[in-house]
């Protein structure tokens, strides 16, 4: 993020070479850290707070916790990007936001960020520490390096146990500062150029869809490993916060940065490895949150299942029945649709189709040995059936 910019690269070689700077090559005109980064992304983090905390939610509880009980949750990202869309179309027409300001601001922006994401990391660190609280399985090593990064805390909470931080930083500040930071670069590049290219327009669709989607289907989050199993810590504050709104929105970035230019072929070609993914994503996602949650509703109740003796059911058709990650595998090739825009010239626009194939690799490894654990030997009869993880017939 820091190291590449539209002058190019970090060059390894001068960096660390004889009288080579260790960080040369950022653009001249972006502030590493200034106030006006600084006010923006404090101010972005301050307002999604207030209107998480003052906006109306939908209340659901979550999965049974170690200690047999269930936390509340109050769910409203989709009404914070609501009024996120309201206060900023107002302030662009006030004249006291300005989108297009977001790429010189960037590297401002996400020091702070960075700063922000340890200083709440410190602050889930040290407060894990106080009475009865709920440690994650994994979190309480007694290694202080290793707990920091990984999080001791389950459900760390604010505001007598109404503020959730984990839910909050996991769907609200991250995910929709990102799409701000895809709108900001069209922005810019709008205000250059006077238009908005294909490229840039298509990449902003598609993490525009798939934001609004998970923000659509919030309750969602309250089923994923994140919540149900990772502590709080600062994995997933510097994930949430820094990692995805900054190293997910690359691609615009680099279309602002280098102007690409696509044929209606190129055009057509991703939009259908876009809509490829999006059905087998959305199709496969949506099928076991409504078979988890009402096995007996007519869209899933023909599927065939396996019974387990932890007493639910897993199913071995539709969707889960192709392979046993097949949601991972449609979020992998819509990955590729948001890169191709960026045309074949370099490398780093590519950076999240790659990084969120090992991050999938690895996170379906996980997801298996907590099955394994859960299921025993069901699990390995289930492995049986669907016998393929991410893609049929070749993982
Ligand atoms: P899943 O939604 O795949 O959930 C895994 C759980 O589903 C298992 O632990 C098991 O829990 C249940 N399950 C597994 N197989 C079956 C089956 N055959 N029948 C019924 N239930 C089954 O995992 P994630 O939470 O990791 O991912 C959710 C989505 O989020 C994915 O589409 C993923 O691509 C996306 N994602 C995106 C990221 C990003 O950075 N863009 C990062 C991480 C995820 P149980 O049996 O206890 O119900």
């Amino acid at each position: 993020m820091y190291a590449c910019n539209e002058d190019g690269c970090v060059e390894v070689s001068k960096a660390f070479g004889a009288g080579g700077k260790i960080f040369p090559g950022f653009p001249k005109r972006m502030a590493l850290f200034d106030a006006k980064g600084a006010v923006a992304t404090l101010g972005w983090m301050t307002f999604t707070i207030i209107a998480h905390v003052v906006l109306p939610g939908t209340m659901k509880e979550g999965v049974m916790l170690p200690d047999g009980t269930r936390l509340v949750y109050k769910l409203n990202g989709f009404r914070v990007f609501v009024a996120t869309c309201v206060v900023g179309v107002t302030g662009m027409k006030a004249g006291w936001i300005d989108l297009a300001a977001v790429h010189d601001n960037l590297l401002s922006m996400l020091s702070t960020m960075v700063i922000f994401s340890y200083a709440l990391s410190a602050y889930l660190y040290l407060s894990s520490f106080g009475k009865d609280k709920m440690l994650a399985k994994g979190g309480n090593s007694g290694n202080f390096i290793y707990d920091f990064f990984i999080g001791r805390e389950l459900n760390p909470r604010l505001m007598a146990g109404t503020f959730d931080l984990k839910v909050f930083c996991e769907l609200t500040p991250g995910l929709i500062g990102w799409l701000l930071l895809d709108l900001g670069f069209a922005a810019k590049q709008y205000a250059v150029t006077g238009s908005v290219s294909a490229a840039m327009m298509m990449v902003c669709a598609f993490q525009g869809a798939y934001v609004i989607d998970a923000l659509w289907n919030e309750p969602a989050i309250l089923t994923t490993m994140d919540i149900t199993t990772d502590g709080f810590g600062f994995m997933l504050a510097f994930g949430d916060l820094v990692w995805v709104p900054f190293t997910y929105s690359l691609q615009c970035r680099y279309i602002l940065e280098h102007s690409v230019r696509l044929s209606n072929a190129h055009i057509v070609g991703i939009l259908l490895v876009q809509c490829l993914g999006y059905v087998i994503f959305r199709g496969s996602n949506s099928q076991k949150n409504l078979f988890r949650t009402d096995p007996t509703d007519k869209r899933v109740a023909h599927l065939k299942t396996l019974q387990t003796a932890r007493g639910t059911k897993l199913i071995i058709s539709g969707w889960w029945g192709v392979c046993r990650h097949i949601n991972y595998l449609g979020d992998w090739i819509m990955a590729w649709a948001w890169c191709l825009p960026c045309g074949f010239s370099h490398v780093v626009p590519y950076f999240y189709v790659i990084y969120f194939g090992i991050l999938l690799v690895h996170r379906d490894a996980r997801d298996g040995e907590a099955c394994a654990e859960k299921y025993g030997d069901d699990w390995k009869r289930y492995c049986a059936v669907v016998r393929y993880r991410l893609i049929p017939f070749v993982y």
